[in-house]
């Protein structure tokens, strides 16, 4: 099938500002029902985005929620915004890159809270639109990308798994991307780093599965935060030829909603997904099952 045969399919969904930054979330976003009362859970990167769907979805099914973000403006505010009384959802500062402050994050979720059930190594930053050959990349994005994106999730991991093994039943869910899961070109950093966490994601789940500890990823394709709704769109909202043809390897015909991301994530960080560990769950539309063939 050309390309062209897609492009009437898909419709622009409604994103508003609000849905990011404003309204509480309702059960019609949260079709997973799962039981995570008196269950703990720390989101890295949880201000925005597929972050902010995650720890929606965790209050949303009973879970106590430290909401972690660089970002203290827009952190304090979802955090706000998802639990007013800061009772199932708080905001806490930290950046994934500093080692010893993460140590420290984990800390004051446990004096808080007296345990860690659940971690969403949910942080990361993504290649900038004017994506560059890899004998031009430059030093400093890849060393910022790979710090982020990788040396993040070993950090934080690194920090939560010895609290994390002192109740029995943990989950770790990292999030890395397709563009983890298959080679693409011209963004060597983003591909690097997110196929590590794919990997490390089965190596930990080899170590931890033995005591106790579940550490499953998923991998979202396309996914329409306020982030990538400019690449999709350009600056002024159109609909662009470059979201034609991404749009067009997507058997489902559009991108998918940070809700969608989250189910997958409230599912395998929840005890009803009690015999998955170590895989990598793409939430792609279909995309990677098409991957090899042209149309
Ligand atoms: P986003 O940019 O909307 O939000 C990322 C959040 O992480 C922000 O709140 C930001 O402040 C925070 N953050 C960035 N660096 C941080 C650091 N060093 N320490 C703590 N917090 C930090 O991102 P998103 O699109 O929601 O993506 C979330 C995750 O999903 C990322 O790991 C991303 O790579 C992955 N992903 C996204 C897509 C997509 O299409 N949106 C696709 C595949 C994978």
């Amino acid at each position: 099938m050309r390309p062209e045969a897609f492009l009437g399919v898909f419709q622009r969904p409604n994103l508003s500002p609000d849905r990011e930054g404003g309204a509480r979330p309702d059960r019609e976003h949260f079709s997973v029902n799962v039981d995570l009362t008196e269950q703990v859970a720390l989101v890295t990167g949880g201000a925005q985005g597929i972050g902010r769907a995650t720890v929606e979805a965790l209050v949303a099914n009973g879970a106590r929620v430290a909401l972690v973000d660089l970002d203290v403006a827009k952190g304090e505010a979802t955090a706000r915004q998802v639990d007013a009384a800061g009772e199932r959802c708080f905001f806490l500062r930290g950046d994934v890159t500093d080692a010893p402050g993460m140590e420290s994050v984990v800390r004051q979720v446990v004096d808080r809270c007296g345990r860690l059930d659940v971690l969403v190594n949910n942080a990361g930053i993504n290649t900038r639109s004017d994506r560059v050959a890899i004998h031009e990349y430059s030093m400093d994005d890849w060393h910022r990308l790979l710090n982020v994106d990788l040396n993040g999730v070993f950090y934080t991991s690194r920090a939560a798994i010895p609290e994390m093994l002192k109740t029995p039943g943990g989950r770790i869910v990292n999030i890395s991307s397709i563009a983890g899961l298959v080679p693409l070109r011209l963004q060597s950093a983003y591909v690097a780093a997110k196929a590590g966490v794919a990997n490390l994601t089965r190596s930990m789940a080899l170590e931890l599965g033995p005591l106790g500890l579940r550490v499953n990823a998923v991998a979202p394709g396309s996914t329409l935060t306020l982030g990538t709704e400019a690449l999709f769109y350009g600056p002024d909202g159109a609909y662009t030829e470059k979201a034609a043809s991404l749009l067009s390897h997507i058997p489902l015909g559009r991108p998918g909603r940070p809700e969608e991301i989250a189910q997958a994530v409230l599912f395998l960080a929840a005890p009803e997904s009690s015999y998955i560990n170590g895989v990598v769950l793409p939430v792609d539309g279909g995309w990677l099952a098409g991957y090899t063939r042209d149309w």
